[in-house]
């Protein structure tokens, strides 16, 4: 074998190593088509919470997959479980650093918030988040523009629990249940200590009515978001 070929071979094999999806991949997951099925996803946001093992535990026991909008301050300070969060399947987004309202902040201010969160959950889990949520969902084109800077689309709700609120177990089954249809964006909490009480009975219900609970970014996959994209786009909404 001449040495040219011997290294052509060398580098074949490298190649083979390092294609994704080898067999150093994780196994996949069953792939849901939420064109074909009916999907949900549950959104928890301004975590990780006080009780998002107790959540995880839960989700994991029920083979359901939730998205969470992590704030970069509590991804420092509880570490553990926004890991746990990557390591399970479940997808995470950045809701800011310290929770501001950024129509009322000024540009570098903004980017500095999206920048920490990025960077502390990077360093944290290893996975870049991919979708940013404004908090509060408030957003103007100044924050549309700063998202497009870091390569997100911004993903709000297209109904909530309303848990921050009643944190009441009933209520918060009752007002997810009314709000949960296919396709749906439903916004919950894991601070309250209701919704993740709610959880086992609230997720068994929804699977029970033929529903997947999946990530968001598995829920919006034929959406084609760019970097920047609102969804789903607010009243009033213009670009
Ligand atoms: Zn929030």
């Amino acid at each position: 074998m001449s040495r040219h070929f011997a290294s052509l071979l060398a580098i074949a094999v490298v190649a083979v190593t390092l294609t994704p999806g080898g067999a150093s991949a994780a196994p996949k997951e069953k792939e849901v088509d939420c064109t074909q099925v009916k999907c949900v996803a549950l959104t928890f946001d301004d975590g990780p919470g006080k009780y998002a093992g107790v959540l995880l535990d839960t989700l994991k026991k029920h083979n359901a997959k939730a998205t969470f909008f992590l704030e970069g301050q509590y991804v420092k300070s509880r570490p553990a479980f926004a890991k746990r969060m990557a390591v399970e399947g479940h997808e995470l987004g950045n809701h800011s650093y310290s929770h501001p309202n950024f129509t009322t902040i000024g540009p570098a201010a903004i980017r500095s918030e999206i920048q920490k969160t990025q960077d502390i959950v990077k360093q944290v889990t290893g996975v870049e988040p991919k979708l940013l949520r404004p908090p509060y969902g408030m957003a103007d084109l100044q924050v549309s523009d700063i998202a497009a800077e870091f390569g997100m689309p911004m993903i709000l709700w297209t109904g909530g629990s309303r848990d921050w609120e009643s944190k009441n177990e009933e209520a918060i089954k009752k007002q997810t249940l009314a709000v949960a249809k296919q396709g749906s964006i439903v916004l919950m909490h894991d601070w309250v200590k209701q919704t993740v009480d709610s959880m086992p009975s609230l997720i068994k219900t929804l699977q029970n009515k033929g529903y997947h609970l999946v990530t968001v970014s598995e829920l919006i996959k034929d959406q084609k978001l760019e970097p920047g994209d609102i969804f789903p786009v607010p009243e009033g909404w213009e670009k």
